[in-house]
């Protein structure tokens, strides 16, 4: 039997629960699942790649199963090298699925064995977007709800404390 890989592409700027629910819902449907970092400067994220994954590895430290590497260039290519063929995306809000759906029909064009799984976070994490966490956080606001230990400690190193 070939092995069933995944990939979890994403910016992760950085993790949040609602990331880290989707990785753990899925962890028992794979023999391993690749979360990863894309390199896209044109974000102006606010974590440099290695401190993204640096939290994303502290966050799954307990699952045997995932690991955390980055990429550059396409998500499908990423894909086929590392030999994936599964491609998972969290869909929140309705909002996302136009999106969403766009891009899994390129991708399917650009690489049809890859197969794009949707998979719906608890719904405590329906509205949570990295950006709208650091917003908050800037803001004063509460955020540790939504942040897994690693990445709340690192936005305080980041942002300071509030
Ligand atoms: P991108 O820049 O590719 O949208 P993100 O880091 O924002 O990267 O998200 C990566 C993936 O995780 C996407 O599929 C996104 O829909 C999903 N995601 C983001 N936030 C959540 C959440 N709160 N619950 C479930 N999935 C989420």
């Amino acid at each position: 039997m070939p092995q069933r890989i995944a990939i979890y592409p994403g910016s992760f700027d950085p993790m949040t629960n609602g990331h880290f629910d989707i990785v753990q819902r899925c962890a028992s449907g794979f023999d391993k699942i690749i979360v990863a970092v894309a390199m896209n400067p044109a974000k102006k994220p606010l974590f440099t790649v290695q401190e993204r994954v640096e939290i994303i590895r502290k966050t799954v430290k307990d699952m045997d199963n995932v690991e955390t590497h980055t990429f550059e260039g396409l998500t499908v290519e990423y894909a086929r090298k590392v030999g994936a063929n599964y491609l998972l995306r969290g869909l929140r809000a309705i909002s996302d699925f136009e999106s969403e759906l766009q891009m899994a029909m390129v991708n399917r064009k650009l690489a049809p064995e890859v197969v794009t799984f949707f998979v719906m976070p608890d719904a405590r994490f329906f509205f949570v977007s990295s950006t709208m966490i650091k917003d908050i956080y800037r803001l004063g606001g509460p955020v540790d709800c939504y942040l897994p230990e690693p990445a709340f400690q690192a936005l305080g190193r980041k942002l300071g404390p509030v």
